[in-house]
């Protein structure tokens, strides 16, 4: 079930329907090279969500394209907030959405540069006792050893990152008239190393630097018979996911616990 979709009657009886489970889907607006749209990651991680969520009811909340990208600034379309103010966002609408009565969380993370952040995010939990526990799962990395040996033999290209075969593929699927090959224009994206001389340390740069195009990888081989033999095995593993979480016990469980040996501690130091 979608959010938006919903009446404010109809949301209050779903939330006990889907046992006050949401899944809370994650990308960003970004240049995806020059042949897929600004909102990929979106529109592909929401409509992963939501066909999974008709597979194992959950609420899927609408579009969320706040997410770290500060790596795309200098190009056209795309959207990356203040840092700190990106963080306090997230944590606020996560709390706006336990407001509204979930008790699960499943963040459904469709952009690789948000991994950091969404895992800081997910720790900081520790920090206070919420109404909400929070769970993750990122892109396709609940796929089994079965799928990802049957996607292997699938992909052409060797190696790709972004806009690359499989999100190409994937978006293809689902989206056929967003996809713009022509613009293409027969290009592959190799790192240009041009940072290479300081690994294995880091930089700011190093994505833009190996990059420039915001392009990486080979989507020429890409296509829409690859791309839903990968949305079925994505929106499976989703699907499963949301199943595990809402028969989860544990997570509550071990919270009461932390927080219980939290608030003795502060018992314990009133005392003195
Ligand atoms: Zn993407």
């Amino acid at each position: 079930m979608r959010w938006e979709e919903l009446t404010s009657d109809e949301f209050a009886k779903a939330v006990i329907d889907c046992k006050r489970t949401c899944v809370f889907p994650i990308g960003v607006l970004e240049r995806h090279g020059p042949h897929l749209p600004l909102g990929t990651d979106i529109i592909n991680a929401h409509y992963i969500a939501t066909e999974a969520a008709k597979r194992e009811p959950a609420i899927v909340f609408p579009y969320w394209f706040l997410g770290k990208i500060f790596t795309a600034r200098c190009f056209a379309g795309t959207i990356a907030i203040e840092p700190k103010l990106l963080l306090e966002i997230t944590l606020e609408i996560l709390d706006e959405i336990g407001r509204n009565g979930f008790r699960k969380i499943i963040i459904y993370n469709g952009h690789g540069g948000n991994r950091d952040i969404l895992s800081y995010v997910l720790r900081s939990q520790l920090y206070k006792k919420k109404s909400y526990s929070l769970y993750m799962l990122f892109y396709d990395d609940g796929l089994t050893e079965e799928e990802r040996k049957k996607l292997a033999e699938l992909w052409d290209a060797p190696w790709g990152e972004h806009a690359h075969e499989s999100e190409t593929s994937l978006t293809m699927a689902h989206r056929p008239d967003l996809v713009k090959m022509d613009a293409l224009k027969g290009k592959v994206a190799q790192p240009t190393g041009r940072l290479d001389h300081l690994k294995p340390g880091q930089t700011s740069w190093d994505f833009y630097a190996n990059f420039p195009d915001h392009y990486a990888g080979d989507a020429r081989k890409a296509s829409p018979v690859k791309g839903k033999v990968f949305l079925e095995m994505m929106i499976n593993s989703l699907a499963r996911f949301i199943r595990t979480v809402k028969e989860d016990t544990a997570v509550e469980q071990i919270a009461e616990e932390f927080f219980g040996r939290e608030q003795e501690l502060r018992g314990n130091s009133n005392d003195r």
